[in-house]
C-alpha cells in the first residue's frame, strides 16, 4: 500500500524514503517522532542555513533574545516534556512578567497601566456599559469562573474535548457557529468578563481580533488549562507563573533535537519544484543550494513549511490543494533587535492597541524588558526586542510600512537614540477567513492527507503555536503512520 490516490487509506510506511520540506519547529518534531517510530529513511529540506523556523533565538553580549517564538505556557506538553528529555533549556518565569505593563491606546492617546491595572481599566468599562455586574473581588472570581465554565462547555461541544478532532468533520450547522465571529459568541455564552483575558492572550498575540475573528480559532486556542491558569493568577489565587520561556530561547529545543537524534537535515536546500507523476513513481524534488540545483527523489513528500507559499513550487498543484491553500490569509509581524541609550520608566511594555480596536492607529504592539530571559546577567543598558504586528496584510507594502514606522513610534514610547541590530519580517498565522472556516477547511486538509504522496504539516495545517505544530503531528502520525 502506498500513499496515492488508489482505493486504500494512504499510509507512512517505514520503507518509505520521506522527505520534509522546511526545518522548522513542524518539521524537526516530525522527523524525531517518526525516527522514533522507526523510519529511517526521512530527510528534512532547510532554504534557510539554520533549524528553527519562526523559532529564533539569538544570543547578544550573553544574553538570548527572541526574534520569533518566545512563550511557552503550562499546556505546552510535548513541548515542555521534550526539553525535560532532551536538557535543551529549563523553563523561566522573567520577572518582568510580574511587574507587565501595558501602554493602551483609548481614544488616541497612549496610557499606561500595569496588567492588573489594565485589567481592572477593562473592566470598569465593561461595568459602566452596563455589560457586567458591579461588585468586588469575590463576585468577580464567582463570575469569572462560571464564564470559564460556560467557555469550555462551548469548546467542548463545539470542537470536542481532545485536542480538535480534525478527522472527526463537524456538521454544517457546528462549521457556520465556527465561522461566525468570536464576539457574538462571547455576548451569547455571557464571556465578558473574561474580555480583557482574551485581548491579551489571544488578540494581542496577534491571533485576531475578537469581534471580527472565526469564532473557531480563539476556541482553538484558548484550551481549559490555559484558561483557568490565567484567570487564577490574575485573581491572586495560585502563584503559578502565566507564561513562561525557555532560559537557552525557544529554538534550543529544535536545535538539540536535530544534533542529539542525527536527523539528516539538509541545510541551505530551497524545494524549488515538485514533481507528483503518481502510480507508484517517485517524488522529483528540486533543490536550489549554493552550488547550484540538484535533484532529490522521494516515496513521500511532506510540506511543513506556509502552504499557501507550496502553491509557488508545486509543480501542477491539485485543484483541492488550490482551491484551500489559495484562501489562507496572513498577518505581518516584524521583531526587531534593538539599541537604544534612553528607555521609558516602564522597561516592558505591551501596546494592546491592536487587541483594543478593530483599527488601530499603532503598529509597534510590544517591546521586551532588555533583561527578560537572563535578569542576573550584565547585558549593557541597551538591547531590547520591539514588535511591530499587522493583522490584515503581508507583503513588501505593508512591510515597508512597519519599517517606516518604527522609529516614530518608538519614540513616541519614549525611547531614545534608536539602532537597529537585527530585524526578522515574518509571514504570521495562516489562518482561513470566516467563509473558508464554515466550508471546512481545516477539515479538508486532514481528509487530504497523502494524496499526490503529499502530506501536511505545520502552522498552516494546524494553528501558529509551538504547542499547535506538535499536538498536529502527534495527531498526523496516529491517524496515518505504521
Ligand atoms: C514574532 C513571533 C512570535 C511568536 N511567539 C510565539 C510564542 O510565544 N509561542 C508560540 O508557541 N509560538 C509563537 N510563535 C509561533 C511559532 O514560532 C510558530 O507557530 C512555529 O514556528 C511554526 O512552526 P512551523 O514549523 O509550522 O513553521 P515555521 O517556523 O515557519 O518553519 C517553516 C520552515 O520551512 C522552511 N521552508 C519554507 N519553504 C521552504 C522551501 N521552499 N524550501 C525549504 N525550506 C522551506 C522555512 O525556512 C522554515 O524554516 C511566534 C512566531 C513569531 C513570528
Amino acid at each position: 500500500m502506498t500513499g496515492t490516490t488508489g482505493q486504500t487509506a494512504p499510509r507512512l510506511l517505514r520503507r518509505h524514503r520521506i522527505g520534509i520540506v522546511g526545518a522548522g519547529p513542524a518539521g524537526v518534531h516530525l522527523a524525531h517522532l517518526l525516527k522514533q517510530r522507526g523510519f529511517g529513511r526521512v530527510t528534512v529540506l532547510e532554504r534557510d542555513t539554520r533549524v528553527g523556523g519562526k523559532s529564533l533565538s539569538v544570543v547578544h553580549d550573553g544574553t538570548v533574545f527572541e526574534m520569533g517564538a518566545c512563550y511557552v505556557p503550562s499546556n505546552y506538553d510535548e513541548y515542555r516534556r521534550l526539553l525535560a528529555q532532551y536538557d535543551a533549556g529549563r523553563v523561566v518565569s522573567p520577572p518582568a512578567l510580574a511587574r507587565d505593563v501595558v501602554t493602551a491606546a483609548f481614544s488616541g492617546s497612549l496610557t499606561t497601566y500595569s496588567l492588573d491595572a489594565w485589567t481592572g481599566h477593562l473592566t470598569d468599562r465593561l461595568i459602566r456599559s452596563g455589560t457586567l455586574r458591579p461588585g468586588g473581588a469575590a463576585r468577580r472570581l464567582i463570575d469569572a469562573l462560571g464564564a470559564v465554565r460556560r467557555l469550555v462547555a462551548e469548546r467542548n461541544r463545539l470542537l470536542g474535548r481532545g485536542y480538535y478532532p480534525l478527522s472527526d468533520r463537524p456538521t454544517p450547522a457546528v462549521l457556520r457557529e465556527l465561522a461566525a465571529p468570536f464576539g457574538e459568541l462571547m455576548e451569547r455564552c455571557r464571556l465578558q468578563i473574561l474580555e480583557p483575558f482574551f485581548r491579551l492572550a489571544t488578540s494581542a498575540q496577534g491571533y485576531g481580533v475578537l469581534e471580527t475573528s472565526p469564532s473557531f480559532y480563539p476556541l482553538l486556542w484558548n484550551e481549559r488549562r490555559f484558561v483557568v491558569s490565567f484567570i487564577l493568577t490574575r485573581l491572586g489565587l495560585t502563584r503559578r507563573p502565566i507564561v513562561s520561556a525557555v532560559d537557552r530561547g525557544s529554538q534550543s529545543l529544535f536545535t538539540t533535537i536535530a544534533a542529539r537524534d542525527q536527523l539528516d537535515i539538509r541545510l541551505g536546500c530551497e524545494v524549488v519544484s515538485i514533481e507528483r507523476p503518481g502510480g507508484g513513481r517517485p517524488v522529483a524534488v528540486t533543490l536550489r543550494t549554493e552550488n547550484g540545483a540538484t535533484e532529490e527523489r522521494f516515496d513521500q513528500i511532506i510540506l511543513s513549511g506556509d502552504l499557501r507559499g507550496s502553491l509557488g513550487y508545486l509543480a501542477q498543484p491539485s485543484d483541492d490543494e488550490q482551491r484551500i491553500f489559495g484562501q489562507f490569509l496572513h498577518s505581518s509581524f516584524v521583531t526587531t533587535l534593538f539599541k537604544a541609550s534612553r528607555w521609558p520608566a516602564t522597561a516592558y511594555a505591551l501596546n494592546v492597541a491592536d487587541a483594543l480596536t478593530p483599527n488601530p492607529t499603532l503598529s509597534v504592539s510590544g517591546v521586551r524588558e532588555r533583561r527578560f530571559l537572563a535578569p542576573a546577567a550584565n547585558i549593557g543598558p541597551a538591547l531590547g526586542v520591539a514588535y511591530q504586528f499587522r493583522q490584515d496584510a503581508h507583503g513588501p507594502a505593508v512591510l515597508a510600512d512597519l519599517d517606516q514606522s518604527f522609529a516614530p513610534e518608538m519614540r513616541q514610547l519614549g525611547f531614545a537614540d534608536l539602532s537597529i541590530v537585527q530585524r526578522c519580517r515574518w509571514a504570521y498565522c495562516p489562518r482561513f477567513p470566516a467563509a473558508a472556516v464554515a466550508e471546512g477547511l481545516p477539515w479538508d486538509i486532514f481528509a487530504m492527507q497523502g494524496r499526490h504522496d503529499t502530506w501536511y504539516a505545520g502552522s498552516s495545517a494546524s494553528f501558529e503555536s509551538l504547542n499547535d505544530v506538535m499536538k498536529y503531528n502527534v495527531l498526523l502520525l496516529r491517524h496515518y503512520a505504521e
